[in-house]
């Protein structure tokens, strides 16, 4: 039988795939046989050699005689085995093109599009492959209209379809596919050639690739299915055949190019030019450059909330009333709920609900910052100008969730709520999640736990910043507790949370431990030696721009005045919330000021070292009725309930001087304390 009619039988599994491989592998083989042994093997058109062998194997070329050693077992016991196979079928498919001349895709193709495969330009990569079906044309286009690059092979390459990101090939060259987005990851980014480990961590990322099959499934499809597998791909199929195993789904549903592109986690601007970068991670939005603004200290507020449920519909996004194209400019509320189904559950509301940010954060011409209700997002004009919707900020919510929660994510659904009172209702339901999120955590303490966490998602803007997450100090942005970390760093063992022994406790009431000293010296190159987890005086701990709240010591020092991103008044401190974020929100250690997470000051370890929760002297009254009952209880816990009459405002100081007034005319507890030493 030769290989055409191996490759073109139907195919059941994993046998299918063995069955390709095998008989590629034979004949590579073979054909290295038939040659000079001292033959240098390279490929038409490009400049790799044999790319996949260059890619996975090793760099330097590769002779004939070398091929009977470059092989797996040929054992399909394992995910990695299995994929295994599929490096096998592409190196295979390359040698016998190398030995008998034969085309595969050139370097030529894909420098045309050079690194916008890698920075975003390109979403991704979609391979169809198999029979198309009627909805397969719609399927392509709305791909190819979206920024992806299509390539169609087998009978999708009959298709009379053109355009300029679409790429035709055979049946066969698509058993290369490895190869060619190995050559992209080599070329334009940082993989490492030779290095499995480097290809694979790389590929995982970028560039993104999917793979929508349909039709009967013969050995040639699979084959080529593995060969992309192991390039990091997401398979979506029609085929009952399909063999069980992750990063691939069976599906008759019309949404499959969908499907393919959410569990890939490729993630979109939009057809009209908004792009989804990492570049754009660290971009501002000026207010005279922002069409809508929801949230903030002008706009009525907005929240943000990830729910655990029974079924969500993966992929939607729906939003009640005026889309971005329609509302008018200016400042608006906004709810933004991600529904998610599957392995999740209340622990990890949370940890979800942090990629709302990082999601909004990356497409071009938006602006996020804070979290839950305290979120603030900026829309630029040119966005707006662009087309941009809330479908298209919804489909790249979708597809990161998806990617940072692969095992648990099974599906997501988001809902923006634009209409004010609907909104407005949606907050106060947050509120709810969020309070029983708190209360659950507050029953454990610092001392109960061996290990604390780090998260380092802002460290692309803050570098020499990172975060510490213990049961009493949430992190500064407020949208990590302790146990959020640790759902993170369980669900994603090499995301941005992870966790550390905490070492020995140097000092209870400061909140020094040596592991945390330890972290924290290496993140900062050294610059910052110790830090105060529950002090605000010689070390406090850094902050990064997310920081919710700035807690300053006041100029007599006797007490700790406390402001929000929203405090734009006059304020007894002397400085404004941006000026103190401004100095310590690059990881920079200022004693006497610390960014904070909103729900520490309700922590039992606030400020513990510089005599808690009675330091404080001032915030502004919106702040203090945004901690609400929370806070009065705080103070009852402390046992010092009258201190929280006791705590100025805007209405009664608006300098030190008439803090310093009301202060002692009110026998405020930080006046009987000794000043914090700084
Ligand atoms: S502020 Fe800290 S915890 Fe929050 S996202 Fe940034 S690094 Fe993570």
């Amino acid at each position: 039988m030769s290989i055409g009619d191996i490759l073109s039988e139907g195919a059941g599994g994993i046998g299918g795939l063995k069955a390709g491989r095998d008989a590629l592998v034979v004949m590579a083989l073979d054909l290295a046989l038939s040659v000079p042994g001292d033959r240098v093997l390279e490929c038409k058109g490009t400049s790799f050699g044999v790319p996949s062998v260059h890619a996975w194997k090793f760099p330097g070329p590769i002779r004939a005689s070398d091929v009977a050693t470059l092989f797996s077992e040929g054992s399909d016991s394992g995910i990695d085995d299995v994929l295994n196979l599929g490096i096998d079928a592409s190196m295979a498919f390359e040698i016998i093109a190398a030995i008998n001349g034969d085309a595969i895709v050139p370097d030529s193709w894909m420098d045309s599009y050079g690194t916008e495969l890698l920075d975003g330009t390109v979403p991704g990569i979609a391979l169809f492959l198999g029979e198309p079906k009627e909805a397969s044309v719609f399927e392509i286009t709305e791909c190819v209209g979206r920024g992806l690059i299509a390539i169609l092979s087998g009978g999708y390459s009959k298709i009379e379809i053109v355009g300029e990101n679409i790429l035709k090939i055979g049946a066969e060259e698509a058993l290369g596919i490895n190869g060619l987005v190995s050559r992209a990851a080599l070329k334009y980014g940082g993989a490492v050639a030779g290095n499995r480990t480097s290809m694979g961590k790389y590929l995982k990322k970028k560039p993104k690739l999917a793979v929508i099959h349909t039709g009967k499934l013969t050995v040639s499809d699979i084959t080529a299915m593995f060969s992309a597998a192991a390039a990091g791909a997401f398979i979506v199929s029609d085929s009952p055949d399909l063999p069980n195993i992750p990063r691939i789904c069976e599906t008759s549903s019309k949404e499959m190019v969908a499907k393919a592109i959410a569990n890939r986690g490729i993630t979109f601007g939009n057809n009209k030019g908004v792009r989804f970068v990492s570049a754009s991670e660290n971009q501002r939005i000026r207010k005279a450059d922002a069409r809508l603004e929801f949230g903030g200290p002008d706009a009525p507020p907005s929240c943000e909330v990830a729910i655990a449920c029974g079924h969500a519909e993966d992929g939607r996004t729906t939003t009640t009333g005026k889309d971005i194209q329609e509302l008018e400019g200016g400042a608006h509320s906004l709810s933004i709920e991600v529904l998610v189904s599957g392995g999740v559950d209340f622990s990890m509301e949370q940890a979800i609900e942090r990629r709302i940010h990082f999601a909004l954060s990356r497409t071009e011409g938006v602006w996020h910052s804070g979290q839950r209700d305290n979120s603030w997002i900026r829309i630029s004009s040119s966005a707006v100008e662009n087309g941009l919707t809330f479908a298209d900020l919804g489909s790249n919510i979708i597809s990161d969730i998806k990617e940072n929660f692969p095992t648990v994510a099974e599906a997501v659904e988001v809902v923006f709520t634009s209409d004010p009172s609907s909104a407005s209702s949606k907050i106060c339901g947050a509120r709810e999640r969020y309070g029983i999120r708190d209360r659950r955590l507050s029953e454990i303490s610092d001392r109960d736990v061996d290990c604390f966490f780090t998260c380092t998602i802002c460290q692309t803007y803050a570098p020499g910043h990172i975060c510490i997450i213990s049961p009493e100090r949430p992190s500064v942005c407020g949208s990590v507790t302790w146990t959020d970390a640790k759902v993170g760093s369980e669900v994603n063992p090499g995301g941005p949370q992870r966790p550390f022994p905490k070492g020995h406790i140097i000092d209870a009431e400061k909140g020094e431990w040596t592991g945390a000293n330890d972290i924290v010296r290496r993140a900062s190159m050294g610059s910052i030696q110790r830090i105060y987890m529950h002090s605000v005086a010689k070390y406090p701990m850094t902050a990064c721009s997310c920081m919710e709240v700035a807690a300053i010591v006041s100029s007599d020092r006797r007490s700790v005045i406390l402001l929000d991103r929203s405090d734009t008044g006059r304020n007894p401190s002397g400085y404004s919330f941006s000026e103190v974020s401004d100095m310590v929100g690059r990881g920079e250690q200022h004693p006497g000021f610390m960014g904070i997470g909103k729900h520490y000051i309700l922590s039992p370890g606030f400020l513990r070292g510089d005599g808690g929760i009675a330091r404080i002297s001032w915030m502004s009254s919106r702040l203090k009725s945004v901690l609400g009952e929370s806070l009065r209880k705080a103070f009852f816990d402390a046992g010092i309930s009258e201190a929280y009459f006791k705590i100025a405002d805007e209405n009664v100081a608006e300098d030190a001087g008439s803090l310093g007034v009301w202060l002692e005319e009110n026998e405020h507890p930080a006046m009987l304390m000794d000043p914090i030493r700084l």
